[in-house]
């Protein structure tokens, strides 16, 4: 496996940020490792932990001591990962108890006991107090890991006690670029992939090849249709309303943002031939809901409801 430095470029400063820190014995014991969704983070999660519990002396974890195949093979005694018991759900208040209690114990193998929490948002506020005696005064040599894509989600208590280390979105040359290299996709379907992503090179890199490119076409095809025919509303909805209400109401609100760009620099989107009579107030809060709605669409609300509402509004900024 390649270092994460090389294998994800646009980390290399990160990376070499958490090495001089690691060797001036300058690192704090809890890190947040922060950023938009795929972007790596938790690739450059697992190569900190690896390098933490690894026993040799080597420019990052050497793959091949003691310490390094038990955490390959997931049986690592110093290392504990926390993560929802089901996805979208909350980490529980247990949970933090039970690895606070682990944490008191001495490492066995590795100089230090390593813990990984992500999605650390996902804490609920009683798992993150209790959390938090933990990030004031670690037991023994310890380094507590959080991943979070919403760190705002967290209390100001959890985020003021971890060295951040905030991963951005590379620009879209540096994503195509490394695109190429992962990929024998034609420019067409890269430069697809690319905006359905929004710039965001894993999900770029999942998307190539995928039905979700089919997908995100659809919506650009019904948002474009809508403008021109307002009355094709439920039409357009039922389609739509089969697609992944997460990826959809993203693409919604990515493709509302590349209007309001397009608006602000002179320059049609490509997939709309004329944005003109089109506001970008309107657009703005089109986004803002579309942003809401997102967030909405793990609670037991009635998304084709949203969605219909959402897509009349979008229909009737010609009208
Ligand atoms: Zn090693």
């Amino acid at each position: 496996m390649k270092p994460v430095a090389e294998a994800y470029p646009w980390l290399a400063d990160h990376w070499s940020f958490f090495m001089q820190r690691f060797q001036n014995q300058r690192l704090a014991h809890a890190l947040m490792v922060e950023g938009p969704a795929g972007c790596g983070k938790n690739a450059l999660a697992q190569a900190m932990v690896a390098k933490l519990l690894c026993t040799e002396n080597e420019p990052g974890a050497c793959g091949q001591c003691r310490s390094c195949i038990l955490l390959q093979g997931g049986a690592h005694p110093d290392y504990f990962e926390i993560l929802p018991e089901e996805e979208g759900k909350a980490i529980k208040i247990d949970q933090v108890r039970a690895l606070i209690g682990k944490l008191d114990l001495t490492a066995s193998i590795s100089h230090r006991k390593v813990a990984y929490i992500h999605p650390a948002d996902a804490m609920n506020a009683s798992s993150a107090n209790a959390l938090l005696k933990s990030l004031e005064e670690p037991a023994g040599e310890t380094v507590l890991i959080l991943v979070s894509d919403n760190p705002g989600r967290l209390p100001v208590t959890i985020r003021s006690r971890c060295q951040s280390i905030a991963v951005s979105q590379p620009d879209s040359k540096m994503v195509l670029d490394w695109l190429k290299l992962e990929s024998n996709s034609s420019d067409d379907e890269l430069a697809a992939a690319l905006q359905a992503a929004g710039c965001s090179p894993l999900r770029a890199l999942r998307y190539l090849g995928s039905s979700e490119l089919e997908a995100f076409a659809q919506v650009r095809e019904g948002l474009a249709t809508l403008l021109q025919r307002p009355a094709a509303v439920s039409m357009i909805s039922s389609g739509l309303n089969e697609l992944k209400p997460t990826d959809l109401w993203r693409w919604l609100s990515l493709c509302t943002g590349d209007v309001i760009k397009s608006i602000m620099s002179g320059k049609p989107a490509t997939w709309l031939a004329d944005s003109s009579g089109l506001h970008s107030k309107t657009l703005l809060n089109l986004q803002k809901q579309a942003d809401i709605n997102r967030r909405l669409s793990s609670t037991p609300v009635r998304g084709d409801l949203l969605l219909q509402d959402w897509l009349i509004r979008w229909a009737e900024q010609l009208v």
